[in-house]
């Protein structure tokens, strides 16, 4: 079968390569759409800790079970199931990470991904594409469990007014799931350019970070995806008095945070949480929010190439061409 390969950091190409055989608990998907994301740059870098090389990347992807009718989308994190955290349903915070022989498994991270025709993936990430949910759309099974457990970590209400800053993929899930449940005005915050623009019908009001100043301490509840240290800053400084502030940008290593005065927290009475990725079947109960049209994805997939031509597509992203959000990969198809 065709697929990315990433033979060692630094280096990808799409080759012929086995199709994968299922393991104990793993079914094989033939892959109809898998995006590329900012973490893969990260995995091909080689600043990835749990990988190794070579690796078939993708992990936002959806397709069906090899020999069912059965559509699924693919959750990324795959917990051992049986440490601390895992029975308490936090299998994004598996104590086995990278232990393949626990069964642990992060799909496209420490074990091939969906850049590729066919791959071999654990049952338990699977999720059942909603009938009328595209393919396309079922590609965004993880990222919209990321943006929406992000807002449930920061007890999201009827009525909250919330910010989002960081107007990328995740942060665009983040700003409609909000509006779907119920925020009473959902602001989006980012670096003014093409990319802000592109993001505002995705909330009720777009700000570029030289406005921030004179909403702060406003916000019910704050999440923020951007990773940046002035993103952190700008987060805890739009929050009210007794806020929420939920972190999840800076997912890598490398990013400190200062210049906060810490009575804006503790006089501020902050809830100030971190999230990351999603665990507990957030991604199916997000579908579902698709399903019913509280969330569209389909604005934000700005681009679409057939696998062989991953170069052009890695290009396309990493440049942010034509201000690309999101680019599909369609193995399959020429
Ligand atoms: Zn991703
Ligand atoms: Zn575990």
């Amino acid at each position: 079968m065709r697929a990315v390969v990433f033979p060692r950091p630094g280096a990808f190409e799409v080759a012929d390569v086995p199709r994968p055989e299922p393991g104990p608990g793993q079914v094989l998907v033939r892959v109809r759409a898998c995006m590329i994301c900012a973490t893969d740059k990260k995995i091909l870098d080689g600043r990835f800790a749990g990988t190794r090389f070579p690796i078939v990347p993708g992990h936002e992807m959806a397709g069906e079970v090899v020999g069912t009718d059965r559509r699924v989308g693919v959750e990324v994190h795959v917990g051992c199931g049986t440490c601390d955290r895992c029975r308490e349903g936090l299998y994004n915070l598996c104590l086995n990470y990278g232990r393949r022989e626990t069964g642990h498994a992060h799909i496209g991270f420490t074990i091939d991904g969906g850049l590729a025709e066919y791959a071999a993936i654990p049952a338990s990430a699977l999720h059942d594409l909603p009938a009328h949910v595209s393919f396309e759309e079922g590609a965004w099974t993880d990222n919209l469990g990321v943006a929406l457990w992000a807002l449930e970590r920061g007890r999201i209400a009827a009525g909250d007014r919330v910010v989002v800053i960081g107007p990328g993929a995740i942060g665009l899930c983040a700003s409609q799931l909000a509006r779907a449940l119920g925020a009473a005005c959902v602001t989006l915050v980012g670096h003014a350019g093409a990319r802000l623009e592109r993001a505002r019908p995705f909330a009720d009001e777009v700000l570029d970070e030289a406005q921030v100043e004179a909403r702060a301490g406003t916000a019910d509840l704050v999440v923020e995806f951007a990773g940046t240290a002035q993103a952190a800053r700008d987060a805890l400084r739009l929050a009210r008095r007794g806020g929420r502030v939920v972190l999840g940008g800076a997912t890598g290593q490398g990013v400190e945070l200062s210049g906060v005065d810490l009575s804006t927290i503790v006089r501020g009475h902050l809830d100030v949480m971190g999230s990351v990725a999603n665990p507990k079947g957030v991604s199916g109960r997000a579908l579902t929010v698709l399903a019913r049209g509280g969330v569209d994805v389909r604005p934000l997939i700005t681009h679409r190439f057939p696998l062989d031509r991953f170069a052009d597509a890695w290009a396309t992203f990493l440049e942010r061409r034509d201000g690309a959000i999101r680019v599909m990969l369609l193995p399959g198809e020429n």
